[in-house]
């Protein structure tokens, strides 16, 4: 008894070591990802539920470690906030998903992308003026980039958070609550800040055709939100039934698997071509 006590207890450790090495790896290769190419966007469409229109995406960060392989980036983006990474790994993106607007704008397609920041990202106080310098730079207009940022990045630091969101507004940029519902906060707080659109947490979304308390939470989000004028954006929309429930209730935009899984650039104008409302 008490040895197999001590042999879980040595697994669990080794189990711990294991976690805490990966981690370790991660972070130090991820001050060479940039440089070594190993980074790249996905972009998932967002319809609008009433026209079955799409010219919306949200970019989303993918990392292939040469040897770990694919990395998550639930877990890497945790680790680069962690480490002091993630800036460095904002700017590569920005420049990126900017970059890749003004392509897409040169073919043809006039897109608008959302782009997901982290707490750090908001307490920049240099945020704002590298966004205009870079919209500038790529000939792109203010409502082709629209900003993702959580109710708790937010709440780290309320002020300083609400002067870089209102100066992100006064350039004409669009904010988003993400992940609206995982937090703490009332949509009353959410109101005092400069936000244009609340995006409903995935875990409420998901079994929102079979769940009922899911589908009360999300109705009620959905009829406070538009109260106070902000647009609703249902996230992990994963069926048929799912999405007519959602535009039933009015919800403006739907984004999940049903419509579309995030995608490299390249696939994203055939899917475009192919895509019929
Ligand atoms: P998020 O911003 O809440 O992004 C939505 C996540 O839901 C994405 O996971 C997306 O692939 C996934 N998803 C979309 N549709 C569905 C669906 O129908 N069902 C399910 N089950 N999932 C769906 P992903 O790409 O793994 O990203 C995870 C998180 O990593 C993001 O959550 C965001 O918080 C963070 N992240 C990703 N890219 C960036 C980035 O460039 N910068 C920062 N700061 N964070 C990022
Ligand atoms: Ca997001
Ligand atoms: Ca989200
Ligand atoms: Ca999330």
């Amino acid at each position: 008894m008490a040895r197999r006590h001590r042999h879980s207890h040595q697994h669990y450790l080794e189990g711990q070591d294991e976690r805490h090495l990966r981690q370790l790896t991660l972070i130090r290769d991820l001050q060479d990802a940039v440089g070594n190419g190993e980074l790249w966007m996905a972009y998932q469409p967002k319809v609008d539920s009433r026209t079955g229109m799409v010219n919306q995406f949200e970019a989303l960060m993918r990392w292939r470690h040469p040897s770990l392989g694919f990395v998550p980036p639930d877990e890497f983006i945790g680790l680069a906030e962690r480490s002091g990474n993630i800036r460095m790994l904002s700017q590569w993106m920005l420049t990126h998903v900017c970059a890749q607007l003004q392509l897409w704008q040169q073919h043809g397609y006039h897109l608008s992308v959302a782009v997901n920041l982290s707490a750090s990202d908001v307490m920049d106080p240099q945020l704002a003026t590298h966004l205009a310098n870079l919209l500038n730079r790529h000939q792109l207009s203010p409502e082709q980039l629209s900003l993702e940022v959580t109710e708790s990045a937010v709440m780290q630091d309320v002020d300083t958070a609400t002067a870089t969101l209102q100066e992100l507004n006064r350039l004409g940029l669009k904010i988003a609550i993400d992940d609206y519902g995982t937090g703490y906060s009332s949509l009353a707080q959410i109101k005092r800040l400069p936000v244009d659109e609340l995006k409903i947490d995935k875990s409420f979304v998901l079994a929102i055709d079979s769940q009922k308390d899911d589908f009360t939470i999300v109705r009620s989000t959905i009829e406070m939100g538009h109260s106070l004028g902000l647009r609703l954006v249902a996230e992990g929309v994963e069926n048929r039934a799912s999405a007519e429930l959602l535009s039933k209730l009015g919800c403006d935009y739907l984004q999940g698997y049903w419509i579309a899984k995030p995608m490299p650039s390249e696939a994203l104008t055939d899917w475009l071509d192919n895509f019929i409302p």
